[in-house]
């Protein structure tokens, strides 16, 4: 199987090169947002260094033989993947790896340790850990993995060499997309939009959903704009968005997007990087139809209540208080 990975190939270079050398440095550190493949990248190199049909040549590994198998469902004596239990990582299992660390790696040259969500480490375990990390064994090498590199103590951060994940650009994840979904490329653009950068988002990438959400928002702001529609067909919507908090979000999300999209076309730059670039038409309605100033109004609002969220607003209140404001001022003065 050939090493597959998208985007920061820098890292991944130089990865490649260490593992043709086969000298290893005793402790990387990964940040960046999550779902941009560190954890995948370090349990990868763990493989590569490990699988038997490697003969050197880099990152490479078959994903077949026992090593590899044992490497992907953590059950490989000489890999240690420690995680959060609860909300840190404790002290008894930051003692376990070092004492293992004391130990000689039982079937492999080099043992390897992957500390996910590192940042999770409390002061004792970070302590614990960074006396390890001033005198490295020979034969072990760590991969601190976090998507929050202020929280980890600077003394164990100058131990490492720190490796920064970036976020993909929207063309590389839109080939990322097209492979992986069999999504044309040129319509992978747009949706690649949604991922936010991270390549993992993939596994809650949902087309109808998008599609349902980017609908929900249209009517939901064509409902406002246009006074033939019966009211309850703006209950509707509201009602089916305000179930649940992760709907609700969503939903807010795809407001907050295709305000976004309106301001990008009324200043009338490119269609390249419109999220609704599917339903333009409905777009340019908008458009035509809210000036400047009601966009930044009506931004504003849903600004507010992200930032008040800890008020406990109830949801269904906010979004009849946004329809009414959007839909009265309309009547008063919201054309341009
Ligand atoms: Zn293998």
């Amino acid at each position: 199987m050939k090493f597959n990975f998208f985007g920061n190939e820098k890292i991944v270079h130089y990865f490649e090169r260490l593992l043709e050398k086969g000298e290893f440095p005793p402790a990387f550190l990964f940040c960046g947002r999550d779902g941009l493949g560190k954890f995948y990248l370090a349990k990868s190199i763990a493989k590569a260094i490990n699988c038997l049909e490697n003969k050197g040549s880099g990152l490479f590994f078959c994903g077949e033989c026992k090593n590899c198998k044992r490497i992907e469902d953590e059950s490989f004596l000489d890999l240690t993947v420690v995680r959060p239990e609860g909300n840190f990582i404790k002290i008894d299992q930051i003692r376990e790896v070092v004492k293992k660390c004391s130990l000689s790696p039982f079937e492999s040259e080099k043992r390897i340790i992957i500390i996910d969500s590192a940042e999770k480490m409390n002061r004792e375990s970070a302590n614990s850990l960074l006396k390890t990390l001033e005198e490295p064994p020979e034969d072990v090498i760590f991969f601190l993995i976090t998507s929050k590199l202020s929280g980890i103590i600077p003394t164990i951060r100058s131990r490492c060499q720190i490796f920064e994940f970036l976020p993909l650009k929207n063309e590389e994840l839109a080939r990322f997309l097209s492979t992986k979904k069999n999504i044309p490329y040129e319509d992978a653009l747009s949706y690649a939009l949604f991922l936010d950068g991270s390549p993992g988002k993939i596994v809650d990438f949902d087309r109808k959903e998008i599609h349902s959400f980017q609908n929900k928002t249209l009517t939901f702001l064509e409902i406002c704009l246009d006074n033939n529609y019966p009211l309850y067909s703006i209950r509707g919507i509201i009602e089916s968005v305000c179930v649940k908090e992760e709907v609700f979000d969503k939903f807010l999300k795809f407001f907050f997007y295709l305000l976004r999209d309106i301001l990008v076309v009324k200043t009338r730059l490119s269609n390249v990087g419109l999220y609704y670039l599917n339903e333009l038409e409905r777009v340019v309605f908008f458009a035509e139809r809210l000036n400047f100033e009601r966009l930044f109004e009506i931004s504003f609002k849903l600004f507010d209540y992200e930032e008040n969220r800890d008020l406990n607003l109830k949801r269904d209140l906010f979004l009849w208080n946004l329809f009414f404001f959007i839909k009265s001022e309309r009547d008063v003065e919201g054309y341009e």
